[in-house]
């Protein structure tokens, strides 16, 4: 009787053994493909990366960007002026903000211009950035991450000039003029109209719970979406959450650009299609509300808008993977209010519409 009885109660305890182990390993997948599909951005479709086989594991990780508008145009236009006046010492914006961050402890809620002001004084008077920086632990991680959500926003680049501007009686004859300054784009086409506000992070209930890894762009549906800065065309296309959108890469591969719900029946520009180049400026497409569905050309999306994500891009194990980076953009899309792309009709027949300005982006990569 007693050994009856002990037999038993083992046959019990392997067996609740085996369902808490069930149990155990069918919450962290369900763990794991919460985290693995992020708002709207589900491109699932694209190639996996190879670089997994590279071992190192020497790459950034997270990024919080939370640089302010007010601290981005300070330290772009010393660093845009000191280069166009060829001044002793050449600022780089991207390091004067590094060196602000390791100042603030990383939060530029605690930014303040004095900050600035002392640092342009001390390179003024020949300090290096190497001096300055070399006690700040976090200078080099600063400077990394701000170069790749960045890295492309200032540079040369060169601009179609008509001669009437300079010459009133030239004929109507154009020409290019080489410029070094600010040359991505707001995402959404000079003269057209749209409101946001800092969204990054609400949560999002289509499909399951998430958060709202961009910046959500209001305005009419055919508003004329721009590239922000120039590169390849990685995917396009429908997806569930973003409806049809456009993923573009930055050429230095840092930068991945989503642009989502575009509109209904017309989303793109003519002849664009995955591996296209596009440059800043240029009109990709046309916003709209898709989306939230897993049929194709589905108005799912209440309010008209534009879902603009950046994700960055450190090392390709990251792409498509529970470890993507989004970043807030809604300081960023501020910056960028300044720097809009004026379009035209091109083609009535198709109500297609381009850039009026023509632009060549000069890129130099190591
Ligand atoms: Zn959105």
């Amino acid at each position: 009787m007693f050994i009856h009885s002990f037999v038993i109660n083992k046959k019990i305890f392997i067996l609740t053994l085996l369902i808490t182990l069930f149990i155990i390993i069918l919450s962290s997948c369900l763990l794991y493909f919460s985290f693995s599909h992020n708002e709207e951005n589900d491109d699932s479709n694209s190639e996996s990366s190879d670089s997994s086989q590279d071992n190192s594991d020497d790459y950034i990780k997270w990024v919080d960007f939370n640089v302010t508008c007010e601290a981005m145009k300070l330290t772009s236009e010393l660093d845009i002026k000191s280069h166009n006046n060829s001044e002793d010492v050449v600022f780089n914006w991207i390091e004067l903000l590094a060196y602000l961050a390791c100042k603030n402890g990383g939060d530029f809620k605690n930014f303040s211009p004095s900050d600035l002001d002392k640092l342009v004084s001390e390179l003024k008077s020949g300090k290096s950035m190497e001096e300055l920086t070399s006690s700040m632990k976090y200078y080099s991680y600063y400077l990394e991450a701000y170069s790749a959500v960045l890295g492309g926003f200032i540079g040369n680049y060169s601009i179609e000039v008509s001669n009437n501007s300079v010459n009133s009686s030239a004929s109507d004859t154009t020409y290019f003029e080489n410029r070094y300054g600010l040359k991505a784009f707001l995402p959404i086409a000079k003269n057209y109209s749209f409101s946001h506000y800092d969204d990054f992070g609400n949560s999002r209930s289509y499909g399951f719970k998430r958060v709202h890894l961009g910046n959500d762009l209001m305005g009419s549906i055919g508003t004329p979406i721009i590239a922000v800065e120039s590169g390849t065309v990685e995917h396009l296309g429908w997806n569930q959450y973003g409806g049809w959108r456009i993923g573009i890469r930055s050429l230095d591969g840092k930068r991945y650009y989503y642009y989502a719900h575009l509109r209904k029946n017309h989303p793109y520009v003519p002849n664009l299609e995955e591996g296209s180049m596009v440059s800043a400026g240029d009109v990709i497409g046309y916003l709209g509300m898709t989306g939230y569905s897993v049929k194709e050309n589905v108005n799912n999306i209440n309010v008209p808008h534009l879902h603009f994500g950046m994700q960055l891009i450190f090392d390709e194990s990251q792409v498509d993977s529970p470890n993507e980076i989004w970043i807030n953009l809604y300081e960023i899309v501020e910056f960028l209010k300044q720097n809009r792309s004026e379009v035209v009709l091109s083609n009535p027949e198709t109500r297609d519409y381009s850039r009026k300005i023509k632009f060549q982006d000069s890129i130099n990569f190591e």
